[in-house]
């Protein structure tokens, strides 16, 4: 039993119990994960991790003996399956209870899988875990052709690093472009074109009907039109589902995510839900109430969470922001473009050094930049401010950003 349970030892885990005890916390925090490591960062799992660029020691968020050296208790391999919000407390797949005073939920999310026929062969790989990445990595020196299957940003960091590490990469997206749910077209056509330049038999508009098979294990797909990809691994990168099932069952309102409010608390009693599972009302998203899977928002919703379990004023109101890295391109992305009737490119896309800025109703309200570190810093600004600017002005990149603040 503990004071302050929290489940899910990932970002967002972790920053809640780092938090409390910064805020000087005193009473007992535990974390029960299901994974078996300690709390590591997820994103170098299609990045420098998957590339064999960082060993595993340098992806941990705290190293080990942080957690004990702060008291707080991490327990491994202990999946929740169940909490009791009358009796406060939870209890975990393998046997066993665990009482607390309040609850923070911070499970992230399962990745969604293929259900078309084949789905269920070996060589099939979701790209979520430390355990997911090592899987793949094992079998990588017999693998020459990887279909991946999916073009949001999972998918695209995993091809790059397979292209980087010599592999031949097949990329479905079913949609016409690639990160068509987060950015504008002309993004996805850059990020197509560059990953064409560099070999990636990168296809729009496909769907895949099967996942075909010998004895147990993938060796291709086929597509809906019949045609037959071979390739000796598949990786899926399609989204995830929100795991919030023992809460939902429990009575937590939601559906697409558990529902919080302003302080991340769920409508149960002393229960709060941080991180990707947790919807919450998004000022950068007009007020629609939305997830954001991102490490920043798992972050700062769990200092959200660990503030207004303290007692101390807060209110969720982050700018959200987020990265990703394909070959030597860094993309850094702030506020959220959703919603947007039009766009600026600062730069031009052919030197590899760009900004898209997007606006609604002549408003800033986010950025995409590309290999663009100062437009990022200083379009922040603009974005928290939903500056209203001239297009002119914005279109020119000899004019930094910062200029056009007023
Ligand atoms: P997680 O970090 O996923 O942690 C949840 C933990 O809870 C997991 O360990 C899970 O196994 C565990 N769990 C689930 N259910 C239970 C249960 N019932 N009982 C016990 N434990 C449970 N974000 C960025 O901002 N930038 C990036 O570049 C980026 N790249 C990414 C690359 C990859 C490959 C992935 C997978 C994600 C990436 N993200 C990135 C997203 C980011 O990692 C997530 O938004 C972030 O991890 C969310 O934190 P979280 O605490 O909500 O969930």
């Amino acid at each position: 039993q503990a004071n302050v349970l929290i489940v899910g030892a990932g970002h967002g885990g972790a920053q809640a119990a780092i938090a409390l005890r910064q805020m000087k916390f005193t009473g007992s925090i535990a974390i029960a994960g299901d994974e078996l490591e300690y709390p590591y960062e997820r994103p170098p799992l299609s990045k420098e991790y998957f590339a064999g660029d960082k060993p595993f020691e340098r992806i941990m968020i705290r190293p080990e003996k942080f957690w004990a050296e702060r008291e707080i208790s991490i327990l491994l391999g202990r999946r929740v399956v169940e909490v009791d919000a009358t009796a406060h407390c939870v209890n975990f797949e393998n046997g066993g209870k665990f009482g607390y005073g309040t609850l923070i939920w911070a499970t992230g999310g399962a990745p969604r899988k293929l259900t078309c026929p084949g789905h269920d062969l070996t060589g099939i790989h979701a790209v979520r875990t430390r355990a997911d990445c090592d899987a793949m990595m094992q079998q990588l020196d017999r693998v020459q052709r990887v279909v991946v299957i999916g073009g949001g940003f999972i998918g695209l960091e995993a091809a790059a690093v397979l292209t980087k590490l010599g592999k031949h990469v097949i990329l479905l997206e079913a949609l016409d472009r690639v990160l068509a749910r987060v950015a504008c077209e002309e993004l996805s056509r850059f990020y197509e074109a560059e990953h064409r330049a560099r070999g990636v038999d990168l296809r729009t508009n496909v769907m895949v009907g099967r996942v075909i098979g010998e004895y147990g294990r993938a060796t291709g797909v086929q597509l809906v039109d019949g045609e037959i990809i071979d390739a000796e691994m598949v990786i899926v990168g399609i989204g995830i589902t929100p795991a919030i099932e023992p809460l939902a069952t429990a009575g937590a309102d939601g559906s697409n995510g558990v529902s919080v409010d302003d302080q991340c608390r769920t409508s149960l009693p002393d229960i709060f839900a941080i991180g990707d599972c947790a919807a919450h009302v998004n000022a950068f998203a007009d007020n629609a109430t939305i997830r954001l899977e991102s490490v920043q928002n798992a972050n700062d919703q769990a200092t959200v969470a660990a503030k207004a379990i303290l007692g101390l004023p807060t209110e969720y109101a982050a700018t959200p922001w987020f990265w990703s890295n394909q070959y030597d391109l860094k993309l850094q992305t702030v506020g959220l473009s959703a919603g947007y009737d039009d766009i600026v490119i600062r730069g031009d896309p052919s030197n590899r050094s760009f900004s898209i800025v997007y606006l609604k109703k002549d408003r800033v309200i986010a950025l995409d930049c590309v290999n663009a570190t100062k437009d990022y810093v200083q379009g922040r600004k603009l974005v928290e401010a939903r500056a209203k600017t001239n297009t002119a002005a914005l279109s020119d990149a000899l004019v930094p950003l910062k200029e056009l603040l007023v």
